[in-house]
């Protein structure tokens, strides 16, 4: 095999976005997977780009994030709907975090609705929510689309795509497979949750463990619109631009008397819209090497409490799963340069649909000036603090 200008291991969203960045810029890329397609974190979500959740000071990399998926989805044809999310307040708590969050940001990131919008915009009549909001911005893509199509489309342009192979070590340019060495001039690892077999001690040095989440596709009503996006009162406790509001301890205090089950297994409670139906999830569970096995009264849970705010009575489940995730208990995203050729690149959150294309320009940004200006280091940590980057989890 050639040499390369830019070599990405995993063809998840974040090797991905890194790659159709990388092209457009005019290097010659390799992705190189141990996969026969992308099966990852990237195929496993809710397709839920959540810009505005993000916190203030992740405002701008959100908005880069979101320029880039535009520009992706125009150049691939991939489909990327600017439908807004909507989120129904079905208590005080939730409609005072909203109202907070709306006087906040202002009427482009956030307009409050009343009683009867929100439940027309969520296609249910009865909803018996007190208001809700709408965030425009807010993006939708298919999950099970996006990332394969990518692929597809960089592979007719160009970029060399050599599945199957799975990646052993990465060091100074040479990246060794088990079907041998290639040789590029950069690489960047994107290897999502399995940063734990490949470059073990920065897992260990970020404490990264996976997180599961348990999700099912239902059948979508007809009433309920396409490209919907719903998030609820666990989803304003835990995204950081809502739970940054003065109001977001009363809604948390709220929830654990109200709703214990959902607070007890670390629920965002949300729903999109695909093609093939209604994702609906999700919970929480961390560890090192997860159980395979799906918790049906978890799954049974959220089913039930999504399906009740949607009004559908009987609802018909297409498939469940358990999506996994890279989390790390030290940072949301671990972007580190064991080397002077070699970036690690790893979202340490559920945000990577969100946040991929700011992330890889930041990425290739990073790479550019290092081989610009810095000498070569061993061991140089680029990773922002928690504080620099505060990204809010799914
Ligand atoms: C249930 C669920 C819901 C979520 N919802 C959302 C959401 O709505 N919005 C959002 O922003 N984010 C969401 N996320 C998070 C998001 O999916 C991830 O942050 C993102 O997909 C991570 O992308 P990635 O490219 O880093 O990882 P992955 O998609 O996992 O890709 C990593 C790739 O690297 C390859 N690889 C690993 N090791 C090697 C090796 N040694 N050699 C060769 N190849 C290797 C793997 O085969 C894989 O293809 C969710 C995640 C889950 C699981």
């Amino acid at each position: 095999m050639s040499k390369t200008d830019l070599i990405i291991v995993g063809s998840g969203i974040l090797g991905l976005a890194t790659a159709f960045r990388a092209h457009r810029q005019g290097r010659s890329v390799r992705v190189i997977d141990r996969s026969a397609r992308p099966v990852g974190s990237s195929i496993q979500n809710f397709g839920h780009a959540c810009f505005t959740g993000q916190a203030d000071d992740s405002q701008d990399l959100a908005m880069a994030s979101r320029d880039g998926w535009l520009e992706a989805a125009a150049a691939t044809g991939i489909w990327a709907a600017e439908t807004g999310s909507f989120i129904p307040a079905m208590t005080e708590p939730e409609l005072r975090v909203l109202q907070e969050f709306a006087d906040h940001r202002g009427p482009d990131q956030a307009t409050m609705l009343c009683a009867e919008e929100v439940a027309a915009a969520i296609g249910n009549p009865s909803l018996g929510a007190i208001g809700g909001a709408h965030l425009p911005l807010d993006m939708r893509v298919d999950p099970r689309e996006a990332a394969p199509a990518l692929a597809s489309w960089l592979a007719g342009e160009g970029v060399e795509f050599t599945w199957n192979t799975t990646v052993t070590e990465v060091a100074d340019g040479t990246v060794s497979t088990n079907r041998g060495d290639v040789h590029g001039e950069q690489v960047v690892v994107c290897p999502g949750y399995q940063l734990t077999s490949l470059f073990p001690e920065i897992a260990e040095a970020h404490g990264v463990r996976i997180c599961t989440l348990v999700m099912s596709l239902i059948e979508r009503p007809q009433r309920i619109p396409s490209g919907f996006a719903m998030l609820t009162g666990t989803s304003l406790a835990r995204y950081d631009g809502f739970a940054a509001m003065p109001g977001a301890s009363a809604l948390r205090e709220d929830l654990t008397e109200r709703e214990p089950g959902l607070v007890d297994v670390i629920a965002n409670l949300m729903v999109t819209d695909i093609p093939g139906g209604l994702l609906i999830g999700d919970s929480h569970a961390y560890d090192l090497s997860p159980e395979p096995f799906i918790d049906a009264r978890v799954g049974d849970l959220l089913l039930n409490r999504a399906t009740s705010i949607l009004g559908i009575d009987e609802p018909v489940v297409r498939q469940r799963w358990l999506g996994q995730y890279a989390d790390s208990t030290e940072t949301n995203l671990i972007l580190e340069r064991p080397d002077a050729r070699t970036t690690v690149a790893v979202v340490t959150s559920g945000i990577g649909m969100t946040l991929s294309f700011g992330i890889a320009d930041r990425i290739l940004g990073e790479e550019a000036g290092a081989s610009q200006t810095r000498p070569a280091p061993h061991s140089q940590s680029l990773a922002p603090t928690a504080d620099e980057v505060v990204m809010s989890d799914q």
